[in-house]
């Protein structure tokens, strides 16, 4: 294979293409003749949902669900080595939890990211993928625009982890009224702070929780109010028998079921994951609203069963009108911001094939996470993320990019040129 041909391409430096990064490098390191990765990362530099980065927010699952303990516990991209290498390891110890913040963890991904042998090119948005036969193993023509202008990389296999898309209500437009998912860089540009601003934040999951703590304590003058559909928020189900939906075998369990029978399991077990919220963050909430009850100064309210039917924005603020659900009641409040904190959109893998205009029919993942068109796979074209339908809740999650990482190298392998060795073979 040319020189010229890069082994494997990712396009975005997200965790779920560290994983890979990280998997391939351990093979790397164990001798054979190495694959060559390059990952094209359209953030100017390493951020793991950086406009979410608030103080004191969590993860949302146990530390050991790393980009690689649950593939080789004995990986040195591990969360232990990471807190090993920072000097912290005996006081992650002392602080007896499993999970640590978003700050610490996106330090660690970040890490990985500086420390695994592939070249991260960031600022680099992939515009285009080309199928071709070069003869020289070029599968794919990746087209990228980045720091030095346009480039065209040929790949013998691409990955795409490009993630999930923000959910938008139709009402929302304007600097006023945004997602939750950059609601640091929205507010930084409103400028608000030395005013007595009214927030509006809907939703009733976990990050329009998390954002009404986070406005209500960064902005003690603030009014802080709550619109979301159900009655009181819904406590996220992580209790053991329920969180093995996100295990490994839990894939094939859903990959080989009935469709009938998968989507039953989705919405039986939606509350792992969507629509819910930290129970120990609910009740924080109801504590400060209940502390202000007995003060007799309240600045956070709750509006259950009630849903955003209009909003119009002006320079200084939004007016909002709100039905009560439950009676049919509207009222109509000036806001200075209102944050959308309506979810994601899990992207299928149709339509990944059709944005990047490789395929707009039947388009099909295999359980090696590799595509197929009408029932014929694409040799070296590979995705992660955008599988949840075919290969569970765990799909658009961190808690199963170590062994799926394993999945698709092993894939990479099996379909690899003969001078590269697959896993498992002495040079493993
Ligand atoms: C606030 C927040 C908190 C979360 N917390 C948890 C948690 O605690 N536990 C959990 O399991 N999951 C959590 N999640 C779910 C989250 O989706 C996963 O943790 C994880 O980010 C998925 O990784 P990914 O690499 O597939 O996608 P992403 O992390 O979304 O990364 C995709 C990357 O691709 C880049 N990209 C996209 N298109 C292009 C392009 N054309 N060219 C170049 N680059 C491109 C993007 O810039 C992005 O950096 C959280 C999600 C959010 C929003």
């Amino acid at each position: 294979m040319s020189v010229d041909v890069v082994d494997v391409v990712g396009i975005g430096a997200g965790p779920s293409n560290l994983g890979l990064a990280a998997a391939i490098d351990e093979r790397n390191r164990a001798g054979g003749e190495p694959l060559t990765v390059r990952i094209f990362e359209r953030k100017p530099s390493f951020g793991w949902h950086p406009g979410m980065l608030l103080d004191g927010a969590t993860m949302q699952i146990a530390f050991l669900k790393d980009l690689v303990t649950l593939r080789n516990p004995r990986s040195p991209f591990g969360f232990l080595s990471y807190l090993e290498e920072r000097g912290r390891l005996v006081d992650f110890v002392n602080h007896q939890t499993f999970f640590p913040t978003r700050i610490e963890f996106t330090d660690y991904l970040g890490w990985v990211a500086d420390s695994v042998d592939a070249g991260i090119d960031y600022g680099s948005d992939v515009t285009r993928i080309d199928r071709c036969d070069g003869g020289d193993g070029a599968r794919f023509e990746v087209a990228v625009t980045g720091p030095n202008g346009a480039e065209v990389v040929r790949a013998r296999s691409v990955v795409v982890g490009s993630g999930l898309r923000e959910r938008l209500p139709e009402w929302a437009y304007g600097p006023r009224m945004f997602h939750n998912h950059r609601i640091l860089e929205h507010l930084a540009a409103l400028d608000v702070r030395d005013e007595s601003p009214r927030f509006l934040v809907v939703g009733g999951g976990q990050s329009a929780a998390e954002v009404l703590r986070h406005l209500h304590s960064e902005y003690p003058a603030a009014v802080v109010e709550s619109v979301f559909n159900s009655y009181g928020f819904q406590p996220a189900d992580d209790s053991p028998y329920a969180n093995r939906v996100f295990d490994p075998d839990a894939v094939d369990d859903f990959f080989g079921a009935a469709p009938a029978v998968r989507s039953e399991l989705m919405d039986r077990h939606r509350t792992t994951n969507y629509g819910c919220v930290d129970l120990e963050l609910i009740q924080e909430l109801y504590a400060i609203e209940y502390t202000e009850k007995v003060r007799g100064r309240r600045r956070l309210w709750m509006h259950p069963v009630t849903e955003v039917i209009a909003a119009r924005e002006d320079g200084n603020g939004v007016d909002v009108s709100v039905r009560e659900r439950l009676t049919g009641e509207v009222w109509t409040r000036r806001y200075a911001a209102v944050v959308c904190a309506t979810g994601f959109r899990s992207v299928g893998a149709s339509e990944v094939l059709a944005h990047w205009r490789i395929a707009d029919n039947s388009v099909t993942v295999r359980r090696d996470y590799q595509l197929a068109v009408d029932g014929d796979p694409v040799p070296g074209l590979y995705v992660q993320g955008a599988t949840e339908e075919t290969h569970g809740l765990a799909s658009t999650l961190l808690s199963n990019i170590a062994v799926r990482s394993g999945e698709i190298l092993d894939s990479l392998l099996m379909d690899a040129p003969s001078t590269v060795a697959p896993a498992g073979s002495e040079n493993e």
